[in-house]
């Protein structure tokens, strides 16, 4: 029997769990595009972003999905011919340079590793190669998807910064915006990019962009520049051209909303649930590890991202697993892909999630390694339950009551 009737739980790294507030705001009819309530949720929404990149830096709204952030990226800021390095942590830092190929760019590849984020070290040490500054732009992700890294931006900000190397830093913020912090303006971003269905919780098809001054001088002389892309023709009053034709609206209006409901949990709150969220989930696996043959892909706690962790299956099969939870517990879990395809699942913890939806999975796993026979060590669950008592707060005052002894020993007489 399953026992998977229910509401089931989308556990993949994207598109991720809507909020039923961010559902029901597409829900109504379709407005004029040239004035009136359009524009001032365009301005809202810019400005919104700018809060959520932490920059005075311009943002823009295209539709289009991460594929077309990427590319509203590169094409706004480089010329054919340009070299660009890409900080590799996985797939896709790769992806997005495979993008910039495409496009006319000179890519260069620095290899990184699958289970530990990028070496600032070795960043500061090839752009110091780089006398003649021929690089032109440094890509990279914060979070990588399919490795489950997390990279320490301002890490290699500074290590740009040591080796005085004047190339724009773009950084892809895809699977990060709204999940940890992410400093634009702090950070010595130039360029930063997301899209709308992962941390922000909206369904896809939007692409968010940000860009600073710097990165605006560069797109003054960039030929990779094409129409619908180009930021110049966003920048006018014309609403209409924002979008560069009809603005895709009702995801417009779910963004308001998705946004509405981050800014009333506040950013920083968010980060921390994530935080915890993400350390509940390690600590399961960590448990299970104790089996021999479930590990987390990340060695190191600190290069594990808060948003999604990919787990190794050594000598079982991963994809009998995701089958499991999928088909008995109505819990879809993420495939593993790229290095990891075939020996991995994915476990997405970013968005719209909570303790419940987190220890679900968690728990839906855990009983697929009881039924499958799967060796692991006991009590994951409870490891993450653990984690999360001692890390969420206590909103209501202390749980237990201190109750003064009288009132224990001594009932008051009925008056
Ligand atoms: C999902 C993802 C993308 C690609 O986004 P699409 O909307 O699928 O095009 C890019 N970068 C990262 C880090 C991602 O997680």
């Amino acid at each position: 029997m399953t026992v998977a009737n229910g509401r089931s739980l989308l556990a993949i790294p994207g598109p991720t769990n809507i909020p039923d507030r961010v559902l029901q705001a597409m829900i109504r009819p379709a407005e004029e595009i040239y004035s009136g309530p359009m524009v001032s949720l365009t301005d809202s929404l810019l400005g919104d972003l700018q809060r959520i990149f932490r920059t005075r830096g311009r943002t823009y709204i295209y539709a289009a999905n991460g594929h077309g952030g990427w590319e509203a990226a590169i094409s706004n800021v480089l010329s054919r011919g340009d070299k660009v390095l890409v900080l590799a942590s996985g797939r896709f830092a790769i992806g997005w340079g495979q993008m910039a190929a495409f496009m006319g760019a000179d890519v260069e590849v620095m290899d990184g590793s699958w289970r530990a984020s990028i070496d600032p070290a070795a960043v500061e040490e090839r752009l110091k190669r780089d006398t003649a500054h021929s690089i032109k732009a440094i890509l990279m992700v914060q979070i990588d998807t399919a490795s489950g890294v997390v990279n320490d931006v301002q890490a290699v900000r500074r290590a740009i910064d040591a080796a005085g190397h004047p190339a724009l830093f773009m950084v892809d913020g895809v699977a990060s915006l709204g999940c940890m912090p992410f400093e634009m303006d702090a950070w010595g971003i130039d360029v930063a990019m997301s899209a709308s269905q992962k941390g922000m919780m909206t369904p896809p098809g939007l692409a968010f962009v940000a860009a600073n001054d710097k990165a605006h001088k560069a797109h003054e002389t960039a030929d990779m520049k094409t129409l619908y892309w180009d930021w110049t023709a966003r920048q006018g009053k014309e609403h209409y051209m924002k979008y560069c034709g009809t603005p895709p609206e009702h995801l417009l209006f779910a963004l308001r909303a998705a946004l509405d409901m981050i800014l009333e949990e506040g950013l920083e709150a968010v980060w921390k649930r994530h935080a915890l969220l993400a350390a509940a989930t390690h600590a399961a696996i960590g448990k299970w590890a104790e089996g021999q043959v479930i590990s987390c892909n990340v060695t190191d706690p600190a290069q594990r991202a808060c948003s999604v962790t990919p787990v190794l299956v050594n000598g079982a099969d991963s994809e009998a697993i995701a089958a499991y939870t999928q088909k008995i517990c109505g819990v879809t879990l993420g495939s593993a892909i790229g290095e990891l395809s075939g020996r991995a699942f994915r476990i997405a913890h970013m968005g719209h999630v909570n303790a419940p939806m987190v220890l679900g999975s968690l728990s839906a796993i855990e009983m697929a390694l009881k039924a499958l026979g799967i060796p692991h060590g006991e009590g994951g669950v409870t490891a993450a339950v653990a984690t999360l008592a001692e890390g969420a707060g206590l909103p209501f005052g202390p749980a237990v009551h201190e109750v003064p002894e009288n009132d224990l020993a001594a009932p008051t007489a009925p008056v």
